[in-house]
């Protein structure tokens, strides 16, 4: 090392190297200037390869503009831009990068090839740089475009390689940056290929509700709701989750600033209010919000990968943003809810509540349904009893008994529903008495019962996905959920490692019914976690399994028609432990008649 105190000018081919430190930090930060550049030259098609977690390579093809042989040699240079020329102009980016520093950031530490044609030339440049030193500029025939080809990263930055992780990890990150390009642009098409295997194949020309559908599956479409709003000068829009699509942590929010895809502290101060009476505490929304504000309102120099800004006036951009989620999320409760009472639920009912939309129309139902002798018992029961009661026999609260079959454990004989307390609790009448009952954990004590019993009987049958969902999870997450794959796979989860904390399922438990298979492993691993030690055993495990499943199974469903509710409520009879649901909340809240008489004085 020099070490005369003489001070000198660095050489370019180490400050590139200094500043692909801050630019370049692993490959997925290669993958999302590349894809930048390649947004910034105006493609309509953008292929991402990568082999190996993208320390192999990384190649990305587009067909954008192209560079003719001076340009393509000029853009390798630090500092090297086309897309901004004066100092003003910093003020008003409205392309991706401008900084000019990437292309020479990575060509200094990796083996790098440019090959670039424009439309109107008929031959292509092509350039190989080892390390930042030019090793070859040829021509080359290839179609009009850029294709920019980056192999061995930080081959020559033992420092840096040092902190790469697990490819795995790695591709993971790749991924959450093309996912994000992705849903930002959904007019181009996108393509990316792991390892030779295509995984996506995203068509261009899109919306951003298909692209969210291409991209997660038709299922979530239905719990996001459109954001759309504006003062004339600022816009916010995009989609955001009502309370029935929930994360335990907040890594899908997408947030875009100016088609830029980046963050500040107000926004997620401002997102958390917009929420904080909607969710309950711990659960996140899911996002997708492009806030479109005048270039000079936002500044983006103020970190190199540009992922955060600052905005001139943070506390105008945190009221648009809570005004535009209010807006959204006030029209996802009303919609969540009978149109005609729209006004009674939306008032008072908020949170994760299971809606029953048509009811007000409400004959008397025979209850249970025998399935043994004729057609409904229940039926002969419930006549008796008015026939009782009209008689006037005085032994009304005991209609008639009978005896046999196993229908006689539940808890009543027959049953009608009278109707909904705030458009949600079930007012049931009974043969003896009066029953308040919580649709949503009468439904997880059927449906757990139901799995337990598959369980129990191994006649779990496994659903498979038409589309298999990728689900990615913090890495501590996704070791609670590898640790158990194999009882998962039992248990009809067809789950298979895509590396590091990134699962492919591609079935779940048949019984559960459409269901977010993320939103599952997420929060088993969150239950796991908070279970420790006290899951001792296998069987142990197999309940938070199936009460996390079904859980979740049932915070999905929003909606029940009334023949739903009427089999909810014989179902519930039927389960062992009618009166609470497995997470120990009542199921239904029983007055008798007894008790009632007493209350009006006539007991
Ligand atoms: P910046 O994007 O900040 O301008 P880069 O180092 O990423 O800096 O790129 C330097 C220049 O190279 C760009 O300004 C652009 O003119 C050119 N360039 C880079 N990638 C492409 C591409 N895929 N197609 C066409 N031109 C490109
Ligand atoms: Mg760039």
């Amino acid at each position: 090392m020099v070490n005369d105190r003489q001070i000198r000018l660095l050489p370019d081919q180490i400050i590139n190297k200094i500043a692909a430190g801050e630019v370049v930090d692993r490959p997925a930060s290669v993958v999302k200037e590349l894809m930048e550049n390649a947004l910034d030259a105006g493609a309509t098609s953008i292929e991402v390869a990568v082999v190996d977690g993208g320390v192999k390579l990384i190649a990305i093809t587009d067909d954008g503009a192209g560079m003719d042989r001076d340009n393509a040699l000029m853009a390798i240079e630090r500092h090297a831009t086309s897309k901004i020329r004066h100092v003003d102009d910093i003020e008003r980016v409205e392309t991706l990068g401008f900084r000019g520093e990437a292309l020479a950031a990575i060509a200094s530490v990796s083996r790098f090839t440019l090959t670039t044609r424009t439309a109107d030339s008929l031959t292509g440049t092509s350039i190989r740089i080892n390390g930042g030193r030019m090793e070859d500029v040829s021509e080359a025939g290839c179609p009009p475009g850029t294709r920019m080809e980056v192999r061995q990263l930080f081959f020559n930055v033992p420092a840096r390689r040092k902190f790469l992780r697990t490819a795995a990890t790695e591709l993971n990150h790749i991924r959450q940056v093309f996912l994000l390009y992705a849903m930002g642009r959904p007019d181009i098409a996108l393509r990316l290929v792991v390892d030779e295997k295509e995984i996506y194949r995203l068509d261009g020309d899109s919306q951003l509700e298909d692209r969210i559908r291409q991209l997660f599956g038709a299922g979530v479409m239905d719990d996001l709701r459109l954001v759309d709003w504006t003062d004339g000068q600022w816009g916010i829009r995009g989609l955001a989750s009502g309370p029935n699509l929930t994360r335990a942590d907040r890594s899908e929010q997408y947030l875009f600033i100016n088609g830029r895809p980046a963050s500040a502290p107000v926004l997620g101060y401002a997102i958390n209010e917009a929420y904080s009476a909607l969710l309950p505490r711990g659960r996140y929304p899911v996002l997708m919000l492009f806030l479109d504000l005048p270039p000079e309102e936002v500044d983006v120099n103020v970190h190199p990968t540009k992922k955060e800004v600052r905005f001139r006036r943070s506390g105008q951009v945190r009221d648009a943003l809570l005004a535009a989620l209010r807006q959204a999320t006030l029209a996802s409760q009303s919609q969540n809810f009978d149109e005609q009472n729209k006004k009674v639920s939306a008032a008072k009912v908020t949170g994760e509540f299971l809606a029953v939309p048509d009811l007000p129309a409400l004959p008397a139902f025979a209850y249970p349904r025998n399935p043994g002798t004729g057609e409904q018992r229940g039926a002969d029961a419930l006549d008796r009893y008015h026939a009782a009661v009209a008689a006037g026999t005085g032994n009304e609260a005991e209609p008639a008994k009978t005896p046999e079959s196993d229908w006689r454990q539940s808890p009543w004989q027959w049953c009608r529903i009278l109707g909904q307390i705030a458009g949600y609790f079930v007012v049931l009448e009974t043969d003896e008495g009066m029953i308040m009952l919580d649709p949503q954990s009468a439904h997880e004590r059927v449906l757990y019962d139901r799995m337990m019993q598959a369980i129990a009987t191994r006649k779990i049958k496994p659903q498979g996905l038409l589309t298999p969902e990728t689900v990615n999870l913090p890495p501590a997450k996704a070791g609670y959920i590898r640790k158990h794959l194999k009882t998962l796979g039992e248990l009809g989860f067809g789950l298979s490692e895509f590396g590091g904390e990134t699962f492919i399922v591609d079935a779940l438990p048949g019984l559960l019914g459409e269901v977010s298979a993320a939103e599952i492993l997420d929060d088993l691993a969150t239950d796991l976690e908070d279970a420790g030690k006290s899951v001792s055993s296998e069987t142990v495990l197999r309940q938070h399994i199936a009460q996390v499943a079904t859980r979740v199974a049932v915070r999905t469903t929003k909606k029940l028609s009334r023949e739903e509710l009427e089999k909810l409520i014989s179902d519930l009879a039927m389960t062992e432990l009618p009166y609470t649901s497995p997470r120990g909340r009542p199921t239904i809240i029983f007055t008798s008649l007894q008790e009632l008489k007493k209350k009006f004085g006539r007991g």
